[in-house]
């Protein structure tokens, strides 16, 4: 699979993600966050590790508001269940929830990394 083919599988399990958390997450909104990263000013602000899937538009942030709190949703075990139903649409899914404290990061890994 080449990287565009990658990005397309990708972004199409995303557009799926998405739609999942908001029938299961009723007490949250669901609101976009990162999705592509610049490397070369992330490289500039001295910012990231410049290997995370992000600069390869190949992982997302999908963060959750709660609806009456209106606090953000940081508890990566609140985001188990969509980590588990985001690695059943492909075999080279990753979770954020797997490494501790990034339960909104979603990836689709060529190489293993989240
Ligand atoms: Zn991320």
């Amino acid at each position: 699979m080449n990287r565009n083919e990658m990005q397309h599988v990708f972004f199409g399990n995303v557009a799926r993600l998405i739609r999942w958390m908001q029938d299961h997450y009723s007490d949250y909104w669901v609101v976009g966050g990162d999705l592509w990263r610049d490397r070369e000013v992330y490289k500039q602000i001295g910012k990231g590790s410049g290997v995370s899937l992000h600069f390869d538009r190949l992982a997302i942030d999908i963060p959750m508001v709660h609806r009456e709190k209106k606090t953000l949703a940081a508890d990566s075990e609140l985001y188990r269940p969509a980590g588990t139903y985001w690695k059943s649409l492909h075999p080279l899914n990753r979770w954020g929830g797997d490494i501790p404290g990034d339960g909104n990061h979603f990836s689709m890994s060529p190489d293993g990394r989240i």
